[in-house]
């Protein structure tokens, strides 16, 4: 048995301790779980919306103390951890309110009397999550899976255990049948076993690549179905004629929210030539002002880092790239002290072949690249192995519409931030994974997309023969 542990990331202090779950127990959790969607799957689905909005009242009434777990436990900073909180509860009342719509009875014209397709739940899914926002990653999986009328099995990152088990109490109060989320406390690869179990019909991660290679493997071993939201390195593209302070300002948030740990923040600012010097003034000028310290304080803006190795790991990215010729305008280092912080930091006169362009960096680093043209963003732009998002700032719509269709990504947003939102698509193409949460794509991504088709054949019968 695996001790999991809940280490507060700005103080280094144990919070708290948990003995993993056995064999024995994770297979109980797998049959309360299928025993829970045999019932849950012939719910109307309005009647599913009941726990769904009391999910989302409750998220909200207890925002305090859960975005309070989420600092404590992951380290982000408590403003961030709030809004958290908030979207998850926008998002439960959203699919409450839409999922009817969205699954409805599809007709369809074809050689039957009446065809139509209907779109039934799959079964138990199993879903791999980390640990960077460790409400909303499990809240836009399960609000929509629970509302097309599956069961999950939740398999957290193990430095958020008691965000895990808190997300569990919320579904279990807000009314939603015993057994239908069940949280499985284990190390990532005891998880294995559970994806070729028959209940299990589904898997979906949100992790790195590495670890989306390992579950596509055991899912298609399996014949399941997976879907996978892996890493990115997002392209920041200002063109000339980009209005440079709310670029300035956007790629700051964009970058340095929750300390850089997010697979859509902004990670390679490719700035066109004639106003690269401009950008990097304000840039820096802004990631000098940010906040560092307390993240429990409602005044801070970039807090530590989640773990001790992720840290580790992005100092060797900054520090090898410094090597290779990268200059240092602001930060480049860790903090000392307490705490797995580090220094909010802006990297320019980086080249292709450094690790902070070349591979991704999940922390509060930033990479400038000055580029010759439109065509050359792109170019870099493209040359990532991952394809997530994408942010484009200039005052040519028209021009920007037509760079975004040649970038390589799940998400292009022009003038602004890469951000998820329910009502939009997410999700990559490449090494940043296949599928799609949120929105109507995301619900369908865990039914079976069934088709009924209702005889006598109408003449003419040509399709049908055909086969
Ligand atoms: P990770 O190691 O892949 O962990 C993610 C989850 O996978 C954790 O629950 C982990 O459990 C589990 N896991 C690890 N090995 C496993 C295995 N062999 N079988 C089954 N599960 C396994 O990711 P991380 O490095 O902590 O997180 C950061 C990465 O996630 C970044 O690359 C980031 O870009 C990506 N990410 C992507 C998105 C997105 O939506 N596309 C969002 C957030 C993060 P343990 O904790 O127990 O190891």
């Amino acid at each position: 048995m695996t001790t999991i542990e809940s280490v507060e990331p700005a103080t280094e202090t144990v919070r708290a301790r948990f003995d993993s779950h056995s064999a024995a127990a994770v297979a109980d959790a797998i049959a309360q779980a299928d025993a829970a969607f045999q019932t849950w799957r012939t719910v109307p689905i309005a009647d599913r919306a009941v726990p769904m909005h009391a999910l989302a009242r409750l998220l909200r009434d207890r925002k305090d103390r859960y975005a309070r777990t989420i600092t404590t436990e992951m380290g982000k900073p408590i403003t961030e951890a709030l809004a958290e909180i908030e979207k998850c509860a926008f998002t439960c009342d959203f699919y409450a309110d839409h999922a009817a719509a969205f699954l409805a009875d599809e007709p369809v014209v074809a050689n039957a009397r009446e065809s139509l397709v209907a779109f039934e739940p799959l079964g138990v899914v199993l879903a791999v999550m980390p640990w960077n926002y460790p409400f909303w990653q499990v809240i836009r999986f399960l609000a929509p899976a629970f509302m097309a009328g599956n069961a999950a099995l939740l398999k957290h990152a193990s430095n958020v255990p008691q965000c895990a088990l808190t997300i569990e109490e919320a579904v279990r109060d807000a009314g939603f049948p015993a057994g239908l989320l069940r949280t499985l406390l284990v190390p990532g690869a005891d998880v294995e076993p559970v994806i070729a179990d028959a209940r299990v019909r589904a898997v979906t991660l949100t992790g790195s690549t590495a670890t989306g290679a390992r579950i596509a493997e055991l899912a298609g071993r399996a014949v399941k179905k997976a879907v996978l939201e892996l890493g990115g390195s997002d392209p920041f593209i200002v063109l000339r004629d980009a209005d440079l302070g709310p670029a300035a300002e956007t790629a700051t948030k964009a970058r340095f929210q929750n300390a850089g740990q997010s697979c859509i923040a902004a990670k390679r600012f490719l700035v066109e030539a004639p106003v690269a010097a401009d950008f990097e003034r304000r840039f820096a000028d802004a990631i000098r002002a940010l906040r560092v310290g307390d993240p429990l304080d409602p005044a801070t803006q970039v807090g530590p880092l989640a773990r001790e190795d992720l840290r580790d790991a992005l100092d060797r990215q900054v520090r090898q790239s410094v090597r290779m010729g990268a200059r240092v305008v602001v930060g480049g280092s860790k903090r000392e002290g307490k705490g797995w912080f580090y220094e909010p930091t802006l990297l320019a006169d980086v080249t292709e072949d450094m690790p902070v362009l070349n591979e991704e960096t999940f922390g509060p680093v930033a990479a400038v690249l000055s580029v010759r043209d439109a065509d050359e963003a792109v170019r870099i732009a493209n040359s990532s192995p991952y394809g997530l998002g994408a942010a484009i700032w200039t005052s040519d719509i028209a021009a920007a519409l037509a760079i975004a269709r040649r970038i390589e990504s799940g998400s292009v947003f022009i003038n602004g931030m890469v951000a998820s939102d329910p009502r939009l698509p997410f999700g990559g193409v490449k090494q940043s994974g296949y599928g799609r949460e949120l929105s109507h794509f995301g619900i369908r991504e865990f039914v079976n997309i069934q088709t009924i088709w209702i005889g006598p054949a109408q003449q003419p019968a040509k399709v049908a023969n055909a086969e």
